[in-house]
C-alpha cells in the first residue's frame, strides 16, 4: 500500500500548487488525478487571474470589490488573506516561467474584469489556465524525488480511522482496474467543481463533484451550496464559454431591439458589472421578450479592434467559428447565461482545514468562503493557488506530528465489493447512466438557475430524490477492467446526485435574494435574517441536515450593492 505524508486528490491548479508547497516543506507527496494532470479542468481557464500588483492599486481595493461581489456573504478574513497574498503569487508564477502578457513598456499588462474597480487581471492571451498549469507541471516533474504522480487514478472514497481522522483514500487505476489503498497523514481534496450536475454547463465532463460528495459522505459540512454562478456569455447550444475577457476588452451586449440594455441595470459598470447582475439582466431581457427567437442576446466583439481580438482573444475566435459558425471579429455572436461555477463546497478555514482532522480542501471543491454569493471573474484561479499553497504547507506541517496510518486489508476488499456490485448490474433493462444524468442536468438548469422559486425548487428536489433511487439500478454494459468508463460514470452519477441535493436544499432554505441566488418569491436581500452561511451535512443517513455558520466581517459592513 502506498503511504505518504500528504495525499493530494486532484491535479488541477489547486492540487499541483498544494503538491509543490507540501514538497517544499519537506513532505513526501502523492498527487492523484483521474485524468492526466494537464487535462484537468483548470486548463480551460481563459481570461486571467486577479492581483493588485500595479502600484496605483491596493489589495484593500481588491478585497472590497471581492466582498461587494460576494454580496457580503464572503468571509472577509479569508478574502483579506487571498487579496494580500495575490501579488506575490503572480510574481512567483512569473519567475517560474508563466509568460504573462506584457504592456508596450515591458510591464506585466492587465485587462479589466467584471466587478473590479481597477484593471487588475493578469493574463496569457485567453489561455491563462493552460499557461499556468503547464508551468506548474514542469515544476512537479522537477520534484520527482518527493512527489509521486498517480495519473489516471480515480478516487472512490476517503478513509477514516476510529477516531474520525482522515487517513487517506481508496483509488482505482483506470488503466488496469486495480484498486489500491493510499495511506496518508494528511489528505487534501483538490478535485474541482461539479458543473456536470447541470446541463448545459461550461464545465468539462470530468467536473462531477467527486470530492464534494466524498467529503460530505464522511460527515464534512458543505457551505454556500445554493450559490451557483451562471456566466453571462455562453453559447446556447452547448454551453461553451465566451470569456469575460471579451467584455474586458470592450465588447458590448445588445438585445434584439439593438438596445445596449446594461445601461438600465448597471449604469456605471455596464457590461462589467458582476456576473450575477449581468446574467440576471440578460435573463430578464430574454424572459420579457427582448431576446432573439433562440432565447439569446447578442455579444458584439466587433467593438474590439480586430488586431487586438486576434492577439488577445484567439481561442474564442476559434470557438465562435467552430461551434457557432460566427466570425466574432466581424459580427455579433448570440449568447445567454449558462451554468459555470459553484461558489459552495467543502467548508474550510484559511489553511484549507475541514472540520475532519487530517482532511483539507482547496480550489473549486472547497468553500473558504472567498466568493460568498457571487465570485468575481479571475478570482478563482487566485483562490486555487493561494489556498492550494496554504493547504499544502499546513498539511505538510501537520504530517510532521502524526504517525503513518495503516488501513486494514478489509478496506480494500470493501472497496472492491462496491465496484463488483456495479459490474454485476444488468447490461440492459434499467435506465442508462447517461439518461439519468441528462434528466438531472436539465432539471437543475430549469429550476435551480438564474431565477428560482419555492415550487420549482420543490420539483427539483423531488426529481433528485427519484433519480437517487434509480441510479443504483442503472444499466452497465462494460464488464471489463481496462479504462472502464461505464463504472466510473456510475460512481460519478452518485456524486452528482449528492451535490445536486445539497444545492437544492440550501436554495430552498435561503428565503431571500443574494448574489447568484435570486428567489422570485423573496426578491429582496434580507440581512436581518439571512446574513449567514448555510451549511449542509449528512450524518450517517442519506438525508441532508441544514445548519448555519456566521459570516466573518472584518472591516466592510454590508451596504446596498449597485454597479
Ligand atoms: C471555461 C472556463 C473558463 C474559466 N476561466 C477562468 C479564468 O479565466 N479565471 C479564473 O479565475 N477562473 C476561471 N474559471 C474557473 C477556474 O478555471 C476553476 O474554478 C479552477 O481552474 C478549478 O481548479 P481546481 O484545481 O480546483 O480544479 P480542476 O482544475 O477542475 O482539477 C480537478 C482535479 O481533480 C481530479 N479529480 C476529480 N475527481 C477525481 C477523482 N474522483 N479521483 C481522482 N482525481 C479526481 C481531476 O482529474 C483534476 O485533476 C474558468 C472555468 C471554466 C469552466
Amino acid at each position: 500500500m502506498p503511504s505518504h505524508d500528504v495525499l493530494i486528490i486532484g491535479a488541477g491548479l489547486a492540487g499541483q500548487r498544494a503538491a509543490l508547497a507540501a514538497a517544499d516543506a519537506g513532505a513526501s507527496v502523492a498527487i492523484l488525478s483521474k485524468v492526466h494532470p494537464v487535462r484537468s479542468h483548470s486548463v480551460a481557464a481563459a481570461g486571467g487571474i486577479n492581483a493588485a500588483l500595479n502600484p496605483e492599486d491596493t489589495w484593500e481595493s481588491h478585497a472590497f470589490d471581492t466582498v461587494k461581489g460576494s454580496d457580503f456573504l464572503g468571509d472577509q478574513d479569508a478574502i483579506e488573506v487571498m487579496c494580500r497574498e495575490a501579488p506575490d503569487e503572480i510574481l512567483h508564477l512569473e519567475h517560474i516561467g508563466v509568460t504573462f502578457h506584457r504592456s508596450p513598456t515591458g510591464h506585466l499588462g492587465t485587462r479589466a474584469f467584471g466587478g473590479a474597480s481597477a484593471a487588475r487581471t493578469y493574463y496569457v492571451a485567453d489561455i491563462t489556465g493552460q499557461a499556468i498549469l503547464h508551468v506548474l507541471y514542469e515544476q512537479l516533474m522537477k520534484h520527482g524525488d518527493t512527489v509521486d504522480r498517480y495519473e489516471e487514478w480515480f478516487t472512490t472514497r476517503l478513509l477514516q480511522d476510529e477516531q474520525g481522522n482522515c487517513v487517506g483514500a481508496v483509488a482505482r487505476d483506470i488503466r488496469s482496474g486495480r484498486m489500491e489503498v493510499f495511506n496518508a497523514k494528511s489528505t487534501i481534496l483538490a478535485s474541482g467543481g461539479a458543473g456536470q450536475a447541470f446541463k448545459p454547463t461550461t464545465n468539462a465532463l470530468i467536473c462531477t463533484g467527486d470530492g464534494i460528495a466524498q467529503a460530505y459522505r464522511i460527515g464534512a459540512p458543505l457551505m454556500d451550496m445554493e450559490m451557483i454562478q451562471y456566466h453571462p456569455t455562453t453559447l446556447a447550444e452547448n454551453g461553451f464559454l465566451i470569456t469575460e475577457g471579451a467584455r474586458g476588452e470592450g465588447a458590448h451586449l445588445y438585445n434584439a431591439q439593438g438596445e445596449r440594455f446594461m445601461e438600465k441595470y448597471a449604469p456605471n459598470k455596464l457590461e462589467l458589472a458582476s456576473r450575477d447582475v449581468v446574467s440576471r439582466a440578460e435573463q430578464t431581457e430574454i424572459d420579457e421578450g427582448r431576446g432573439f427567437p433562440d432565447g439569446t442576446i447578442a455579444l458584439d466583439i466587433t467593438k474590439v479592434p480586430r488586431k487586438r481580438t486576434l492577439e488577445a482573444l484567439r481561442e474564442i475566435v476559434n470557438i465562435g467559428r467552430d461551434f457557432a459558425g460566427v466570425d466574432i471579429t466581424r459580427e455579433p455572436i448570440h449568447i445567454r447565461p449558462g451554468m459555470h461555477y459553484i461558489m459552495g463546497g467543502v467548508k474550510t478555514d484559511v489553511d484549507g482545514q475541514t472540520p475532519i482532522p487530517g482532511l483539507y480542501a482547496a480550489g473549486e471543491v472547497a468553500c473558504v468562503s472567498v466568493h460568498g454569493g457571487n465570485r468575481l471573474g479571475a478570482n478563482s484561479l487566485l483562490d486555487t493557488l493561494i489556498f492550494g499553497r496554504r493547504s499544502g504547507a499546513h498539511a505538510a506541517q501537520r504530517a510532521r506530528g502524526v504517525a503513518m496510518p495503516s488501513a486494514p486489508y478489509s478496506t480494500l476488499t470493501d472497496a472492491q465489493a462496491e465496484i463488483d456490485e456495479i459490474l454485476g448490474r444488468a447490461g440492459s433493462g434499467g435506465r442508462r447512466v447517461s439518461e439519468i444524468k441528462e434528466e438531472l442536468g436539465t432539471t437543475m438548469n430549469k429550476y435551480v438557475a438564474v431565477f428560482r422559486d419555492e415550487a420549482g425548487l420543490a420539483t427539483a428536489h423531488e426529481v433528485v430524490r427519484r433519480l437517487k433511487e434509480e441510479a443504483p439500478k442503472a444499466a452497465i454494459d462494460d464488464k471489463g477492467t481496462v479504462f472502464n468508463q461505464d463504472v466510473l460514470a456510475a460512481i460519478e452519477l452518485g456524486y452528482m446526485l449528492d451535490v445536486a441535493e445539497a444545492i437544492v436544499v440550501a436554495a430552498q432554505q435561503r428565503k431571500e435574494s443574494r448574489g447568484a441566488q435570486f428567489r422570485t418569491d423573496f426578491p429582496e436581500r434580507n440581512d436581518a435574517d439571512w446574513l449567514h452561511h448555510i451549511t449542509v451535512s449528512r450524518n450517517g443517513v442519506d438525508v441532508p441536515t441544514l445548519g448555519t455558520a456566521p459570516v466573518t466581517i472584518t472591516r466592510w459592513q454590508p451596504q446596498e450593492r449597485t454597479y
